[in-house]
């Protein structure tokens, strides 16, 4: 969503870099598989590795390195015992990735992570129809909102894209009562 967080992810990556610190950015093999990048809309971007399970997570940490992951809602719980290993080793992992699928429910993996993180930052975007405080992502297929049943995940790239909406321009055809 145009929220800035890639932006930010990748300037704190610069910041960590300017005190000398080695960070790897990485992004699951899920994450924008058009995309050999971890990339904001606002220009800065960088190659990403790739990863598809929690093993190969540990794999990117070394001695005083850290982590940092875009989109990491993508994770999934499944990479909560990994980066919780991560952490208790001592490693840091910095990390941005949206609160909500494009249903608007909560990212199990992102609330796990709000109660272990030592910061948290909330950014906000404006809704793409009336330009109030967009709180959802509206998940577009050729142009048309996804249906409710469609996966978390879809197949269908490039006809694919995400719009922040508001709650009242937010649309999910056959959204359960
Ligand atoms: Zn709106």
């Amino acid at each position: 969503m145009a929220s800035g967080k890639s932006a930010l992810l990748l300037n704190r990556v610069a910041y960590l870099r300017s005190l000398n610190k080695n960070v790897s950015v990485a992004m699951h093999a899920v994450s924008h598989r058009e995309r050999m990048h971890a990339v904001s809309r606002a220009g800065p971007q960088e190659y990403a590795l790739r990863f598809k399970g929690p093993s190969d997570l540990q794999h990117f940490i070394r001695n005083g390195e850290i982590l940092a992951i875009d989109e990491i809602q993508d994770l999934g719980m499944s990479f909560s015992a990994a980066i919780g290993q991560i952490l208790d080793r001592g490693f840091s992992i910095v990390a941005a990735g949206r609160d909500t699928d494009f249903r608007g429910e909560t990212f199990p993996l992102m609330e796990w992570l709000a109660l272990r993180a030592m910061e948290c930052v909330s950014l906000s975007a404006v809704c793409t129809t009336c330009f109030s405080p967009a709180l959802r992502s509206q998940r577009l297929i050729r142009g048309e909102p996804a249906h409710w049943d469609s996966p978390v995940h879809e197949q269908c790239l490039p006809f694919e894209t995400y719009e922040p909406r508001c709650l009242d321009h937010h649309q999910i055809p056959g959204k359960p009562r």
